[in-house]
């Protein structure tokens, strides 16, 4: 049924998963706008039951997905935090997760208000240097989530340092692949057992889904979590996943002019007199610079930065005088943005413990999209002028 696929990126994105609609030839996957599906008799169906278990659109997405992730299986939720919410299902009261310090928020507080209260322990530790997880894993131990890089901080963490230590104690090991995208990195090929990634953001690629999915090869996990996809039921539309089978034809192209613009407003900051220190893992100063080399094929177009002086109001006057950053929630788009962490994304975390990471008053996160990269820094000057 598939087309005999070359395992070469660019061909995937446009090819894996999307096959000529069996009735008519349309090269484009249906959005196959439907709940239900005729059956000849009671279990004699084409595979198709009831779309929250199924849905041809959607398949061909998780396909794609899974495609590009080096993956036997994907799956595909209403949002990131869904896809979130499914792995930690698999869990039960009493069992620990180790996870970053310095996570995405709506992962942090997922962990901290509603599951926590299910007697799912989570453990927040330094993950700079992943020998630390061993310091943490004990019987319960269950699964070690990982982002990498990760939000706003931009630190590198070692995913096949990280899967040894799983390997080694028998801890499933997740990572959430959102920032690097599976262009830029592909957990499982570096031992992890799950990916997960926020659609919603360079997968999608154009601003206008919302959605999550998770990749894996594991025959026993893809069951365990189709079926809490079916049972639990946060699947995403047929409308969306279409749009995503869209958007994912040219991620190759857009991350290449992701990484390109990014590299030269990361290397154009660090130069301005007002800006003082840029988070960005392809500076060789970057900390984990070495296993961002070793584990990535590029290193994107999220940027952050504080100014010299580490003056809020500094910062907003600078967010309000961008152009064509917008001010916005969310990354990955086509289209550039500025964000002020501690104000917007990470609003929750107490000031105390965001001073511990770095993640300081001044500081704003950029995502940098695919525009000419003249009128970005021409943008950026007159802002910070
Ligand atoms: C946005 C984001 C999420 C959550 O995804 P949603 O699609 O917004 O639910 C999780 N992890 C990271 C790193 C993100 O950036």
């Amino acid at each position: 049924m598939g087309k005999n696929l070359s395992t070469k990126f660019g061909t995937k994105a446009v090819h894996a998963g999307v096959n000529p609609d069996p009735t008519t030839g349309a090269i484009m996957t249906p959005i196959y706008q439907t709940s239900t599906y005729v059956q000849r008799s009671p279990g004699d169906h084409k595979g198709f039951e009831y779309s929250r278990t199924q849905n041809p659109t959607r398949s061909a997405l998780q396909s794609s997905i899974a495609a590009l992730e080096n993956a036997r299986y994907g799956l595909c939720f209403g949002s990131g935090l869904a896809a979130i919410d499914a792995v930690i299902k698999l869990l039960e009261p009493g069992d620990e997760v180790i996870t970053g310090d310095d996570l995405y928020g709506g992962t942090y507080r997922i962990f901290t208000k509603i599951f926590a209260k299910y007697g799912i322990k989570f453990n927040f530790i330094s993950l700079e240097d992943v020998s630390n997880i061993e310091k943490h894993i004990t019987s319960q131990t269950k699964l070690i989530w990982i982002e990498t890089p990760t939000n706003p901080m931009m630190n590198i963490i070692d995913i096949k340092g990280a899967a040894a230590i799983a390997k080694k104690h028998k801890v499933m090991l997740g990572v959430d692949n959102t920032f690097a995208t599976p262009y830029l990195q592909n957990p499982l090929d570096l031992g992890a057992d799950l990916v997960m990634h926020s659609v919603t953001k360079y997968l999608s690629g154009h601003s206008d889904v919302v959605m999550g999915a998770l990749a894996m090869n594991d025959d026993k996990l893809a069951e365990d979590l189709a079926f809490i996809q079916k049972s639990c039921g946060a699947i995403c539309g047929p409308q969306d996943a279409f749009l995503v089978l869209r958007g994912i034809k040219t991620l190759h192209l857009r991350m290449q002019r992701h990484c390109e613009n990014g590299e030269k407003v990361a290397k154009y900051l660090a130069n301005h007199p007002k800006v003082g220190k840029v988070y960005w893992p392809g500076f060789e100063g970057h900390p984990n610079h070495r296993i961002a080399k070793s584990q990535m094929r590029g290193f994107g177009s999220m940027i952050s930065f504080v100014f010299k002086e580490d003056d809020q109001r500094q910062a907003f006057r600078v967010m309000e005088k961008l152009k064509l950053f917008a001010l916005a929630e969310s990354l990955g788009g086509v289209e550039s943005l500025s964000n002020h962490p501690a104000t917007m994304t990470h609003g929750a975390v107490p000031r105390e413990e965001r001073m511990k990471i770095g993640l300081l008053d001044s500081l704003i996160r950029i995502s940098v999209g695919i525009e000419d990269i003249e009128d970005l820094i021409e943008d950026l000057e007159q802002a910070l002028a």
